[in-house]
């Protein structure tokens, strides 16, 4: 069947030639197409074009009465799958309490651990299906999503077929990363080279046989996992075909940004403290610099220096990090405001860093991030807005007229 979009105010996302990651000034524009369609046959783009230029009948034909179209957002670091809310932290937070302090009074991602090793599979399916939903529905078009909660071998094993689950479940791309050393479980609070050793001889050939992930993740940062503890966890991964990720520079400049670009790790994420020096490195290597402005609104920590690092000449992209503790929320329009707002992004560079650079830290950008012929028909109709500094402008107000995924409209 072909559905053909007509009458489509600005076409966002079409590039020419094959897509890659957008750096310094290119962030800046936004290639589109003026008065435009889009020709879907199979859930893939199969034409698009000018009004102008539109010949031939189709199946059926969907008007877009002039409004503006851009791809799918590509959120490259979530951790949706999780037992519970952690509104009682929360709280505690808003009685001046540091969220460090909070992790050593057994709060943060213990805690999490503690609800998730008691939850039943099904249970974290049903509740982790309903976000996967209702970011679907706020325009996400491809996921990544962690586990880290379990802490366990068996609960890491949970959170991973939950995640393979969703992926057979839904109509988006969704990869699957392993994030055994988010933290030190507390069995091992006295043993931590117990623990590394677990996740080294244990948990990653099991993982990799049963193919339960695509990357290997490790949270290096200040009371979490050193550079020596990283290095060695995500040396054994790739051994076993799996490529890293790092959480780096969230509380303290952790040398994890230079670790990240030494092993190839597909991304950097967090980055909130960035030194000069850890710009230049990266500049020097394929990591992509993975900015998540939610967490530094939520936690009320500085953001990114997103502005420097793309004067500096660098790509960066933007994620959620969606999750019960530092960002219990996965709405990229509201994400974007902060990125234009705090970091002083401009809005074409705010939406590159959210779709085709997203797509790239999810090694996707071949087929999503973009809008063009042979790419996956995921896109997002936007609701009357002349400008796309509205979306920004009216902050906490969906943009949203209609998300569509292939063949789905949502
Ligand atoms: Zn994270």
């Amino acid at each position: 069947m072909r559905t053909r979009y007509s009458n489509i105010g600005k076409l966002y996302g079409t590039y020419n030639g094959p897509p890659a990651l957008r750096k310094g000034e290119d962030l800046s524009f936004l290639p589109h197409i003026e008065e435009a369609f889009l020709l879907e046959e199979d859930g893939i783009i199969v034409e698009i074009g000018r009004m102008a230029d539109l010949q031939g009948t189709v199946d059926r034909e969907i008007d877009c009465e002039g409004n503006l179209v851009l791809p799918a957002w590509c959120d490259s670091h979530t951790h949706v799958v999780f037992a519970e809310s952690r509104y009682q932290e929360f709280r505690m937070r808003l009685q001046g309490k540091l969220y460090e302090e909070i992790a050593k009074a057994g709060g943060g991602i213990l805690n999490s651990a503690a609800k998730l090793g008691v939850a039943s599979e099904d249970d974290l399916y049903l509740s982790a299906a309903e976000r996967v939903k209702e970011l679907i529905h706020n325009g996400v078009g491809a996921l990544e999503i962690k586990s880290g909660y379990g802490l366990t071998p068996k609960s890491e094993y949970k959170m991973l077929r939950v995640i393979q689950r969703l992926k057979s479940n839904f109509p988006i791309d969704i990869k699957a990363t392993f994030l055994g050393a988010h933290a030190i479980p507390k069995a091992f609070k006295n043993n931590r080279t117990g623990y590394i050793d677990q996740i080294i001889n244990e948990m990653i050939p099991h993982v990799s046989k049963e193919g339960l992930a695509d990357y290997c993740d490790v949270f290096c940062d200040k009371g979490f996992f050193t550079i020596e503890e990283s290095r060695r966890i995500l040396e054994a991964a790739y051994k076993y075909g799996m490529k890293a990720k790092i959480h780096a520079n969230e509380l303290a400049v952790s040398g994890g940004v230079q670790l990240a670009c030494d092993m190839n790790a597909i991304s950097c994420d967090h980055l909130e403290s960035v030194t000069p020096v850890e710009i230049e490195y990266l500049k020097r290597h394929n990591t992509i610099p993975t900015l998540l402005p939610g967490t530094s609104f939520f936690l009320g920590i500085p953001y990114a220096p997103a502005r420097k690092m793309i004067d500096a000449g660098l790509g960066i992209c933007l994620a959620s990090d969606y999750n019960p503790g530092s960002t219990p929320s996965g709405n990229i329009p509201f994400l974007l405001s902060l990125a234009c707002i705090r970091m002083k992004l401009l809005p074409e560079e705010a939406i590159q860093a959210v779709t085709i650079n997203g797509a790239c830290a999810l090694e996707l950008e071949d087929t999503v991030g973009a809008l063009q012929v042979g790419f996956k028909s995921n896109f997002i109709v936007l609701d009357g807005l002349r400008d796309l500094s509205e979306i920004m402008y009216f902050y906490g107000k969906s943009p949203i007229k209609q998300v569509v995924i292939g063949t789905n409209i949502f």
